[in-house]
């Protein structure tokens, strides 16, 4: 299911909107809505001189768009810092707890890390002082809108500030441990200490808010996954390539027919082969390339034909953890090895998954720390 509809891009980055913010929104509408005095009197300002109804459900719509757009800056702001870092933002996409943006690979710096995180959530708190301070001088309806809005960036700035992943907290704290101790060991510490703040948020939203055991679900999950893809992570990169790839390759030549080979590959039962013409690697092919066509072709078409052409190849030295990351960015199952242009071997996404079964095994024997 398509669950992100992009809404535009924002210098060359796509901004992307996932339907749980529009939930949200909905939801913040019409609760504030349905509010406007309560909440008035909450956060401390005159009530707007509007009537209930039509109007105050469109004042609800127009702060929570504020919100929406509270989020998004506090995730530029990110976005921008990390591309001044030199770091590749593919996409940033808004949802209901906050925005994400896909980055490419975060330099694993604490200053830097902790920098990239704490932006975020200063800028939210920069606006939320700026439309605070707007809104104490300005005439009644826009005071309620800038008051309101500067609540919400200060809460966002606080909320982003509890130290559980994902939150930006959450980071920073994992920064600071890590200039101590080894990544993925740091990463385990802020993801424990993520654990206890969820657990105490759900304890507290049992009683208070029934929303609040929601984000506690939502940070425990959070903590949990962060642990783990660091965990495998640390494993992946202990590994070389051509400590787990296969040596004898089966490869293919690129004038056989589809028929020629797909009778080659049942037989040996490999699913992938490179394909190779004067010692070089010209493409690769795979079973499921070659059932594309239909059966009665097979003897027309050649391999050339239907290889994928452009192929991605490793180094012998390469750690797999890059290899793993490959694989899972582009929904490939295996990278041949390459050294002074020459096939030395093929890694499958099977060898990768046995030998970290075969080394996470070993180091929790030992009791090593990964
Ligand atoms: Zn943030």
């Amino acid at each position: 299911m398509k669950t992100s509809i992009q809404i535009g891009k924002i210098s060359g980055i796509p901004v992307k909107l996932h339907i749980t913010l529009l939930i949200i929104i909905g939801f913040v509408a019409w609760s504030i809505g349905s509010n406007v005095f309560e909440l008035a009197e909450l956060i401390g300002v005159d009530p707007p001189g509007i009537a209930p109804g039509f109007q105050s459900y469109l004042i609800g719509i127009i702060m929570a768009v504020g919100l929406f757009v509270s989020v998004f800056i506090h995730e530029m702001a990110h976005s921008f810092t990390a591309r001044g870092m030199g770091v590749e933002i593919k996409e940033i996409s808004l949802w209901l707890f906050g925005g994400v943006a896909n980055m490419g690979e975060i330099p694993r710096e604490p200053n830097l890390e902790i920098k990239l995180s704490i932006v975020g959530p200063l800028t939210s708190l920069g606006i939320g002082i700026i439309c605070y301070s707007l809104g104490m001088i300005s005439p009644p309806i826009l005071s309620f809108v800038l008051v309101y809005l500067g609540v919400i960036n200060i809460i966002l700035a606080a909320f982003n500030m509890i130290p559980a992943f994902p939150m930006d907290g959450g980071r920073i704290l994992r920064a600071m441990f890590a200039k101590r101790q080894s990544y993925v060991s740091a990463t385990n510490r802020a993801a424990s200490v993520g654990k206890v703040v969820a657990v105490l948020i759900g304890i507290f939203g049992i009683f208070y808010n029934f929303f609040l055991i929601l984000i506690a679900f939502f940070i425990y999950m959070g903590a949990s996954q962060e642990a783990q893809s660091i965990m495998v992570q640390g494993v992946l990169e202990k590994i070389k390539a051509e400590e787990i790839m296969s040596k004898d390759v089966e490869t293919v030549e690129p004038h056989r027919t589809l028929r020629e080979f797909i009778d080659h590959a049942l037989e040996v039962q490999h699913t992938g082969y490179p394909v190779m013409e004067d010692g070089k690697i010209v493409g690769i092919i795979t079973l499921r390339d070659a059932k594309k066509i239909d059966r009665s072709r097979s003897n027309e078409v050649k391999v050339e034909d239907v290889m994928e052409k452009d192929v991605i190849y490793f180094a012998p030295g390469d750690t797999v953890n890059g290899l793993w990351r490959k694989m899972m960015e582009k929904d490939i199952g295996r990278f041949p090895i390459v050294s002074n242009g020459e096939l030395v071997g093929m890694v499958t996404r099977s060898d990768i998954l046995r030998s970290f079964k075969r080394l996470s095994e070993i180091e929790s024997y030992r009791g090593d720390e990964i």
